[in-house]
């Protein structure tokens, strides 16, 4: 006995119907249903049935929320108001999902990777489910995460302890003026997520450390490093290979930038490269160096397509070549680097087994924390006394050229850290010396210099000509 069945028609098909989004039709069987539908409608019957008569492989028929062909296909008998639902598998269906899994709103959001062989629906699929780590949302970490959470991958996880600070903007495109002082993961994260609320974006609050490390790459499938020191690179480096997964590096300095994959399979590790960190002194961080704004970004956005092709398995991945961008001469230079078999990481006789201690390592202070006083600082306010007493010290600026044309400490002398060796003479009559800097650390090693040179009674501000900005004379310019 015929039994009267709803039929919801999508989109696509409701021209072929007279455009209207659900009809009635009877029979004992979904076929027997659908069979009658095409008889009352005959354009319809090439876009449901192959000329043999079967239901074309391109249509899903569900009977209710079934799919019909986990039950007898064709042959599965309906009763009175049933509802069976016709989902085309290309332009995704207007009552459910499309038997991949995509909603409408997200088919039309990637569709300009959908259009592309090497993505399709089955790389957007792969993306959806990657997870991926940025270690740091600051330059490098803002365009790498704003491209990737527009690309769709399904999991977003920013490590970051910072607060967005004025000077950031000029590169760190994931904040704005109205987000100074906030925490960079809560904008960030708001950033992300209204760009693409399909995805996840999972704060995990700095900074990385050698305890929590390995637990959070575990996490994940590919990390891609932000950072901007040392201790922090080789602990994302070390982790990536203990944990098995590549490591997208980036860097940069001034007007050039480093990018190349880590931890791939037959590639080199950062310490295969560098097997040990720089003395301190010798690289000065971005606050000291200065950074076009515009390098982060290139360099950013080569590490979320070196992500992008790991994650979808196609091209050429970035592994044992590293890119050397030059944005003063635009030129891109490319060194092939090599796993190095007496590593102590990576290589076949590793010895390093686990992390570790990578501030000593390194020989500076962890990230996100204030370097102690160790005697030989003096506070802004006792500076400031003592500048105004009648036995004022000498009071030395190592900084550069540039910084001092911003910013400077009333009756300051300036030699540029790299000048100090070489100019000791100008200081010999000093019985007093205060020195100072941006934020403390290059006048803690002219100090040290200083001290080796002979020098006693040698101290250094405490927060550099930064704290003092805010300490004593808020009307100076903060860079
Ligand atoms: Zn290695």
């Amino acid at each position: 006995m015929n039994a009267t069945v709803r039929v919801e028609i999508p989109t696509p098909l409701r021209g072929f119907v007279d455009g209207q989004a659900t009809l009635d039709a009877e029979g004992t069987t979904v076929g027997g249903v659908l069979d009658a539908l095409a008889h009352r409608y005959p354009a319809l019957r090439g876009h449901l049935f192959a000329p043999t008569g079967t239901l074309r492989g391109f249509v899903s028929v569900f009977l209710n929320q079934e799919d019909i062909r986990y039950r007898e296909r064709e042959a599965t008998p309906v009763r009175s108001g049933d509802v069976i639902s016709i989902v085309p598998a290309i332009a995704g269906g207007a009552s459910g999902p499309a038997p991949s899994g995509f909603s409408r709103e997200e088919m039309q959001r990637y569709s300009r990777h959908l259009l592309l062989p090497e993505v399709g629906l089955h790389g957007q699929q792969k993306l959806r489910e990657a997870r991926v780590l940025l270690v740091g949302a600051g330059g490098l970490g803002s365009p790498t995460a704003t491209y990737l959470a527009a690309a769709g991958v399904g999991r977003i996880g920013l490590v970051e302890f910072d607060t967005v600070d004025l000077s950031n903007l000029q590169r760190q495109i994931l904040y704005t003026t109205g987000d100074v002082g906030r925490p960079k993961l809560d904008v960030a994260a708001e950033r992300l997520r209204a760009l693409n609320p399909e995805i996840s974006v999972v704060p995990h609050p700095g900074p990385l450390t050698r305890e929590n490390a390995l637990g959070l790459l575990k996490e994940y499938d590919v990390v891609v490093d932000g950072t901007d020191n040392f201790p922090t690179r080789y602990l994302v480096n070390d982790a990536a290979i203990l944990t098995g997964i590549p490591n997208v590096y980036g860097s940069i300095y001034r007007f050039e930038g480093q990018v190349t994959v880590f931890g791939a399979r037959a590639g080199p590790c950062y310490r295969c490269l560098y097997p040990e960190p720089p003395p301190p002194h010798l690289v000065p961080s971005c606050a000291e160096a200065g950074v076009l704004g515009v390098l982060p970004g290139i360099v950013g956005l080569l590490q979320a397509i070196e992500t992008l092709k790991l994650l979808l398995g196609v091209g050429e991945p970035l592994v044992g070549r590293l890119v050397l961008f030059d944005a003063l001469a635009l030129r891109f230079r490319e060194l092939r680097i090599r796993a190095r078999p007496d590593c102590s990481l990576c290589g076949p006789q590793a010895t390093q087994k686990g992390l570790i201690d990578y501030p000593e390592f390194c020989g500076v202070p962890p990230p996100g924390t204030a370097p102690a006083p160790d005697g030989i600082t003096i506070r802004p306010a006792e500076l400031a006394e003592r500048l105004r007493s009648t036995d004022p010290p000498l009071l030395l600026d190592v900084r550069e050229p540039e910084e001092w044309a911003i910013a400077r400490i009333e009756g300051a002398r300036l030699i540029p850290l790299d000048q100090l060796a070489r100019r000791v003479d100008e200081l010999t009559a000093a019985r007093e010396i205060v020195v100072y800097c941006k934020m403390g650390g290059r006048s803690a090693r002219a100090v040290a210099q200083l001290t080796e040179l002979g020098f006693r009674g040698v101290r250094h501000l405490e927060g550099g000509i930064d704290r003092w900005g805010r300490e004593v004379d808020p009307t100076m310019p903060r860079y």
